[in-house]
């Protein structure tokens, strides 16, 4: 048990639609961990393409279900856990009002604003990748993301930045920090600029095989500190409990090789910093 690691920010139940993870055992998970305090984060990707292994609008989240859920377990383990209700805003230009709108009218204590999608695809189908070249689909994804950073205001952190290099071409390799610093410093500037955090997902480091980077890669948190941001909210993204606070111990110094001496947490949507161990 690890009384270290800090709360895991991002993880996902049955509640989502790609999770079948029960809510207690993400819980049971989290303090066989020593975690003091976890976010649920379900995902609600509105107008989401129809994919082949998908049933159609995979990703609608019914909140009040979800709430209900949510308080009994949250009361049930109040005195080994602090549990907080959050969500994962998947941002699409078209739905850009939607989003504002469900996110108002719920009362989240943290919200996730994700780029998953570019151009009604989904980067995990390698017809994604065959639709323009690697070095267009990153210039094209990381405009999209700042486009909708810009109209979807509100959110606190923004979710797994360059996510979509966890699925590029096997062998591929296009993408780089440097190479898109440009386009990716923008994003950075417009974050601080309007005092939101960044999502640091750990998700890709629990597949040893593959050898990747988390999202975003250690070159933009530092280049985000570097540029004066400071809210970081640490997130494995798990949908199974075995996944909950994977390789926190990798990020924590990951994170402080970077510069940072904090992380936050979120309640009723405020920030509040906390000393990094
Ligand atoms: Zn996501
Ligand atoms: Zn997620």
């Amino acid at each position: 048990m690890n009384k270290l690691l800090p709360p895991d920010y991002h993880m996902h139940t049955h509640n989502s639609g790609d999770s079948q993870a029960p809510m207690e055992e993400m819980i049971l998970s989290s303090i066989k961990q020593g975690l003091s305090e976890i976010c649920f984060t379900e995902h609600l990707d509105l107008n989401y393409p129809l994919l082949p292994d998908l049933p159609p609008d995979p990703f609608m989240l019914d909140v009040d279900a979800y709430y209900k859920e949510y308080s009994y377990y949250s009361d049930k383990y109040k005195n080994q856990i602090t549990i907080k209700f959050g969500v994962e805003v998947g941002m699409q230009d078209d739905c850009v009002k939607e989003n504002l709108e469900f996110v108002k009218e719920h009362d989240f204590d943290f919200v996730i604003a994700s780029q998953h999608l570019l151009e009604k695809r989904d980067p995990f189908y390698s017809d994604f990748w065959e639709a323009d070249t690697v070095d267009n689909i990153f210039k094209k994804y990381f405009d999209a993301t700042l486009e909708n950073i810009r109209s979807f205001t509100d959110f606190d952190v923004l979710g797994h930045l360059d996510y979509i290099s966890r699925y590029v071409p096997e062998g591929d390799d296009t993408y780089s920090y440097k190479r898109y610093s440009e386009q990716i410093d923008a994003i950075l500037e417009h974050l601080i600029r309007k005092d939101k955090g960044l999502d640091l997902n750990s998700k890709v480091l629990a597949y040893t095989d593959l050898n990747l980077l988390p999202n975003p890669c250690p070159e933009i948190i530092k280049r985000y500190k570097e540029m004066g941001g400071k809210i970081i909210t640490f997130g494995s993204d798990a949908h199974t409990p075995d996944r909950v606070a994977t390789h926190f111990d990798v990020m924590t110094d990951i994170v402080k090789d970077c510069g940072f001496t904090e992380y936050y947490t979120f309640k009723k949507r405020i920030p509040t910093a906390h000393k990094l161990l």
